[in-house]
């Protein structure tokens, strides 16, 4: 098969089939506008058919040992890490990530599906002592059944492993939808799952038309679950829909990151993580910073250091090995952080460094930082999914926290200080699912992550990621005493 022909197929019950229509969709390079490939563009009849496929494949998935389906897992691990150069210039082509970020997502991606193919062997159950004589109490785990999966594009690798490792491992079989903006990276893993020998049915893939292929699957009794990852209104959406057939439903939103920086910080750590935090992806990370509260006592110092750190990055093709910092997805994405900028200094808002498009072809723009950030400016509010930095500064820690958490949004807060039982109160009472102290690298296979509030429900990650996918069933078990 060509790339071509791959590309315009949808891969449904272990082939890759033409769709029946003749529609696909482009994909550009978001750093040149040149056209990459062209996409199938699938709607409801491919996802009914990628549904009868998972439910047909169901029973031999679910019945096989959990050790079977973490060799299928183990292999796939093998396989991606073998090809990390190869997908990472995919990832960077169609993404836009500088390579190294890219090569480092789809390593991580790599590890979900080393970690859940060991934790495939590990699904427990429970046996409960009963309180009368002559019963026996189990609490067994079955997967949940066919699972939905729909994924964004600001991490096209990671994102697809993180929902369907844990889903397979528990005996889920799937369908999934990628971002259109990145199908690509999606088609190079489901080629490398055929390679490593999933049974045919167990994942499906299409791609096309979001509204069809997510209504299709709200619709169908036969998909017990939805994984979602994307922005918290769609989300809202397929949750409002999902109670139709009361599915399980698992939810990775957006978010609105603080990072507190108390006065007795590392500054030269807080302001290198605070840009790593900020402008990795570009900006376009759920649990990036997205405001920085610096205590007055030390914010000249902060923004001098951290001023200096940004204005060494170099913004360019993410298939350039000198460039930090690649592409804006798409001219939405610029037009976002111009507006929230605009606002800003409407209102006062001082541009420390940066606040410009880069002409040319690409979305690029300037890594910003704006100071004398205030509560009402829109960046202070809202997700900026962009490379803007705003920083406004505090005195009081109780006061600090109660702006931090003064939002819809509750996923990923972070705290800088050396100072052990600021760390500790602060991490307690930031109303977020994920905290980090003096760090910001928080996703890990073996840890969960997930937000709480308006930035999701379910968690990703850890033994707690496959609970999402397995039922708890409760045998009660009725036996004659000697
Ligand atoms: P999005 O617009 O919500 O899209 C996410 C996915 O949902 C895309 O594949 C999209 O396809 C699809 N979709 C949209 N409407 C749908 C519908 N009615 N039915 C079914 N699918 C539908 O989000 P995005 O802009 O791609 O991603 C950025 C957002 O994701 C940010 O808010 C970010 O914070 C969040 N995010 C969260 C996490 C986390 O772990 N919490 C991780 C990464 C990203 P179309 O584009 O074709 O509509």
């Amino acid at each position: 098969m060509t790339f071509q022909e791959l590309t315009q197929s949808i891969y449904i019950n272990g082939s890759w089939e033409p769709i029946d229509t003749d529609q696909v969709e482009t994909i550009y390079n978001p750093a040149t506008l040149e056209e990459i490939t062209k996409v199938a563009y699938g709607g409801a009849d491919e996802t009914k058919r990628a549904i009868k496929a998972a439910t047909d494949a169901f029973p031999l998935w679910s019945e096989m040992t959990g050790r079977e389906r973490g060799k299928v897992l183990y292999k796939a691990h093998e396989l991606m890490m073998e090809r990390v150069d190869y997908l990472a210039e995919v990832l960077t082509t169609e993404q836009g990530k500088p390579l190294a970020e890219a090569k480092g997502e789809v390593t991580s991606a790599a590890q979900f599906l080393l970690w859940y193919a060991e934790e495939a062997s590990r699904a427990y159950g429970e046996v409960i002592p009963s309180a009368t004589k002559g019963k026996r109490m189990l609490v067994i785990p079955q997967p949940v059944g066919v699972v939905g999966a729909i994924t964004p594009w600001n991490f096209p690798s990671s994102m697809i492993t993180r929902k369907l490792g844990p889903a397979l491992a528990a005996g889920c079989t799937a369908v999934l939808k990628p971002a259109p903006e990145t199908p690509l990276s999606a088609i190079e893993i489901f080629k490398i799952f055929a390679e490593a020998g999933m049974p045919k049915g167990v994942i499906n893939l299409v791609t096309g038309d979001a509204k069809a292929i997510g209504q299709t699957l709200l619709e169908s009794k036969d998909v017990k679950m939805i994984t979602f990852t994307g922005s918290t209104a769609v989300g809202k959406y397929l949750m409002r829909e999902s109670a139709n057939h009361v599915k399980k439903i698992s939810l990775e939103l957006g978010g609105h990151a603080p990072i507190i920086v108390y006065d007795d910080a590392d500054i030269d750590k807080a302001t290198s993580m605070s840009l790593a935090s900020k402008f990795r992806n570009n900006g376009q990370t759920c649990v990036c910073a997205n405001r920085i509260y610096v205590h007055e006592n030390i914010i000249d110092e902060f923004t001098t250091m951290l001023k200096e750190k940004v204005n060494k990055l170099k913004v360019g093709s993410g298939l350039d090995a000198n460039s930090d910092i690649g592409p804006l997805i798409n001219e939405q994405a610029i037009a976002k952080v111009k507006s929230q900028l605009e606002d800003a200094a409407s209102k006062g808002g001082e541009i420390v460094t940066g606040g410009n498009a880069i002409e040319g072809a690409g979305h690029f723009f300037e890594p910003t930082i704006v100071a004398g950030a205030t509560d009402e400016m829109v960046m202070m509010n809202e997700e900026t999914f962009g490379p803007l930095m705003p920083i406004q500064t505090f005195t009081d820690e109780d006061a600090v926290i109660a702006k931090a958490n003064d939002t819809d949004y509750g996923l990923a807060a972070y705290v800088f200080t050396e100072n052990l039982s600021k760390a500790v109160r602060t991490a307690e009472r930031l109303e977020y699912g994920l905290v980090g102290v003096n760090e910001i690298a928080l996703a890990a296979p073996e840890a969960p992550f997930g937000g709480i509030k308006q930035s999701g429900v379910g968690k990703e990650g850890g033994h707690h990621g496959m609970d999402e996918f397995l039922e708890k069933k409760y045998v009660a078990i009725g036996i004659d005493e000697k």
